[in-house]
């Protein structure tokens, strides 16, 4: 039986703007199980981001988790107290953020930033147990020990996103969550970043959530892939299914978009424009661009249920 890590209900999370809300996840319900990696896939701007701030509590004004719930094991995280939040990030669930490599302090070592990390959550560590913690970390991540005196301009973009991880797990968290983490990195060392993950995560036993705008990408690393349109999921499925037997018309016309190296040259893409998250269509958001489009898809939005067993997906054709 698998057991589920977190769970996450009904999340709603809105910016409020001049202009109006901006609806950036509207009621998402998805769960992560123990030791899995699951995608979050979807263009930019449709809230795959703000998903993955959100489990964190890291949304800031004029952002705001309205509704919904976030439960890690048998906690719900919308329920503690910000000190038992702060506490919660990083020793059990880490966030590897977007653009990471600017997230180290430039006038830090490498080490010092690690025995922050470790002293802020109360682990008390002597000098010498520092120092070999510190090794530890780096070595898990594929890093010579000599990186722990470096600061952060002197190490490649590749060896700063490790450092980045190395710190993520410094506490061993049973969740980690990767927002675009190789997007600023060439094709082989973005390969050798996701194999580090990879291999952190089996020696953690952890769980990841990796969310990206490259499907592609994301579907040679992940179990279970969920796909994102206009702040909703609009489907989850096991990753060998979602490329054999996409569910959702959005989810189909993404796969027929991507490169392949039958189809040389020829390149479908997605017709139209994804919507304003302040000025959603009625129904279901994605109907002016469906080609299956019913008449009803214009003003009844379609509930995310199971379609098969094991898929997830929210379209009326299902
Ligand atoms: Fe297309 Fe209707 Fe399904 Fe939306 S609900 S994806 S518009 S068929």
């Amino acid at each position: 039986m698998t057991t589920d890590v977190l769970r996450v209900q009904d999340l709603v999370v809105h910016y409020h703007t001049p202009l109006g809300a901006v609806r950036a996840a509207d009621h998402i319900t998805f769960t992560l199980r123990a030791e899995e990696r699951l995608g979050l896939a979807g263009e930019s701007g449709s809230g795959k981001s703000t998903m993955a701030l959100a489990i964190l509590r890291m949304i800031k004004p004029p952002g705001r988790i309205e509704a919904g719930e976030i439960w890690l094991d048998d906690r719900n995280l919308m329920t503690l107290s910000e000190e038992e939040m702060r506490q919660v990030r990083l020793a059990r669930i880490a966030m590897i953020p977007q653009g990471s490599m600017n997230s180290l302090n430039p006038v830090i070592r490498i080490k010092e930033q690690i025995g922050d990390a470790l002293r802020d959550h109360g682990v008390p560590l002597s000098r010498r147990d520092l120092e070999g913690r510190v090794r530890d970390l780096l070595q898990s991540v594929g890093l010579q020990p000599q990186v722990a005196e470096m600061y952060p301009h002197e190490l490649s973009g590749g060896m700063k996103q490790r450092a980045c991880i190395a710190i993520a797990i410094s506490l061993r968290p049973k969740v980690i969550i990767a927002d675009e983490p190789t997007s600023a990195l060439d094709v082989v060392v973005q390969k050798q970043v996701m194999e580090t993950l990879a291999r952190v995560q089996k020696e953690l036993e952890a769980s990841v959530i990796l969310v990206g705008h490259d499907m592609g990408l994301v579907a040679q690393f992940v179990n279970r892939l969920g796909v994102m349109y206009a702040g909703k999921l609009v489907e989850v499925s096991p990753v060998r299914d979602i490329f054999t037997k996409p569910l959702h018309p959005y989810t189909q016309m993404l796969i027929a978009s991507l490169p392949s190296l039958e189809q040389k040259g020829t390149f479908r893409g997605i017709p139209g424009l994804a919507p304003l998250l302040r000025d959603l269509p009625p129904g279901c958001a994605f109907h002016p661009r469906c080609p299956q489009a019913l008449d009803r898809c214009r003003t009844e939005a379609p509930q995310f249920k199971e379609a098969r067993p094991d898929s997830w997906a929210a379209c009326h054709l299902l």
